[in-house]
């Protein structure tokens, strides 16, 4: 069975003075699942030295699919593990709709992390007109083909795209669908090490909705955006998991 893991995504949120939320955070009893936070790379290596030793693990948004080089602006995956990440977000809607990521180049980015030392945590979704269009399988089905790297060693989140920051969730049996048939896909690829790839849903948890959500066959976890922020709300989800 997959470790359950409750995992937080800052997006492009945070400056030093948020880390007072995670050492909040800290403060409370180490729970039964793993727990992971994604800040933005300026925060990575503070926030990796506040959650040393601790029961909070810190991870990437991104990453570079070469090592390094010439690419102003962007953070590779040895990067992120020297500054104390060992997860990074891969192939977020959010990178796919504003920077053009595709499939191959969330794989690439994948190998690359996984090379460095990285857990990918790797998001699928469906917009909303896929899902309108009765596409939703097909859509995750083809992101989880294109997107996956060779390996079962990672982390998958199934965000669908308009549930995103909109406070709507699908119904709990719209999101069982999708991940009964994710876990078959990865079961069919990976044999019985697909048991062990924990599924995140993401959109719109929160403390209200995180038990029935987390209640729901194949859901390991959450990838959770705005409501990771604060201590009090990230943590009231952690004890919900
Ligand atoms: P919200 O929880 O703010 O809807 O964001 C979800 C998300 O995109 C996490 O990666």
């Amino acid at each position: 069975m997959a470790r359950k893991l409750a995992a937080g995504n800052w997006k492009m949120n945070g400056l030093s003075a948020d880390l007072a939320e995670i050492r909040t955070l800290l403060q409370a009893p180490a729970p039964g699942c793993g727990v992971l936070v994604c800040p933005a790379a300026t925060l990575v290596a503070a926030m990796a030295e506040a959650c040393a030793g601790s029961f909070v693990a810190v991870g990437g948004q991104d990453c570079h699919a070469a090592a390094k080089g010439a690419h102003t602006g962007d953070v590779s995956a040895p990067m992120l593990a020297d500054a104390g990440a060992s997860h990074v977000i891969l192939g977020h809607s959010e990178r796919r709709a504003d920077h053009g990521e595709d499939d191959a180049l969330v794989k690439a980015k994948a190998e690359a992390a996984l090379a460095a030392g990285l857990l990918p945590v790797i998001c699928v979704g469906e917009t909303e007109a896929e899902r309108d269009a009765g596409e939703t399988l097909a859509v995750v089905e083809a992101q989880l083909a294109g997107s996956l790297p060779e390996t079962a060693g990672l982390v998958i989140a199934y965000e669908p795209v308009w549930a995103i920051g909109t406070g709507r969730t699908p119904t709990l049996e719209q999101i069982a669908e999708v991940h009964d048939a994710m876990r078959a896909t990865l079961a069919a690829r990976f044999g019985a090490a697909a048991e062990d790839i924990p599924l995140l849903y993401g959109g719109s948890v929160k403390p209200g909705n995180a038990a029935e959500i987390f209640a729901v066959s194949n859901v390991d976890g959450a990838l959770v955006g705005g409501a990771s922020l604060k201590a009090a709300d990230f943590g009231a989800i952690i004890t919900a998991l």
